[in-house]
């Protein structure tokens, strides 16, 4: 199967994403994630990628986005299906994308965004591996603001700013809300409350992929 996962920053894509892989035995791939991962490895396109517009709440340019998820798509894990999260972003990411692959489902995680400024200054991520915590609902850190894994401090990314925030959301608005509308078209989108704890969304994403 496969299905993009679609919402405001801080909708709860990941977590809903990751857990649904996991059950469907197919990869979840994260854009977010692996300019973040690249950006700690200290890679060129990482440095870029953060430098350049994460930590001005920008996104990416469409042509160094597209040329990642190809690259990632080509890989033979995702043959059985995919979960794409936090791409397609712009219409010229999705029309790129409907060249390589076709989709089953497009959930779209529907959240305030008052909920989501909330989500997000409660977020923390470990420096050494990039997991990314919650001081406010799952998944929390088991002990004080450590990394389960690593046992170090977790750390505020420098775009969790109540202003970088509030401009992601107007990006989220201008670029992307029109893309919900392509996928609309195509008929394949699932409208999810995501102002619900986490296991009601999920139990509500299953039931939307089965139907
Ligand atoms: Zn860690």
């Amino acid at each position: 199967m496969n299905i993009i996962f679609f919402g405001k920053p801080g909708a709860g894509k990941g977590t809903q994403a990751k857990r649904l892989a996991k059950e469907l035995k197919i990869p979840h791939i994260s854009t977010g994630e692996m300019f973040r991962k690249a950006y700690f490895k200290k890679d060129k396109l990482g440095i870029k990628a953060h430098d350049k517009y994460f930590s001005k709440g920008e996104l990416v340019p469409d042509s160094i986005t597209n040329e990642l998820i190809k690259k990632r798509l080509n890989e033979k894990d995702t043959k059985k299906g995919f979960i794409l999260d936090g791409y397609p972003r712009t219409i010229k990411q999705a029309t790129y994308l409907s060249k390589m692959k076709d989709l089953d489902v497009v959930i779209d995680l529907n959240v305030s965004d008052k909920t989501v400024i909330r989500r997000i200054l409660g977020r923390r991520t470990c420096p050494k591996c990039g997991r990314i915590y919650s001081l406010i609902e799952d998944p929390k850190p088991k002990k004080d603001e450590l990394c389960d894994v690593c046992k170090i401090k977790l750390i505020k990314r420098d775009d969790q700013e109540k202003s970088i925030i509030k401009e992601r959301l107007k990006v989220y608005k201008k670029v992307t809300a029109p893309v919900l509308k392509y996928y609309l078209k195509k008929g394949v989108l699932k409208k999810i409350d995501a102002e619900q704890r986490i296991d009601k969304m999920y139990k509500d994403i299953v039931k939307s992929i089965n139907n």
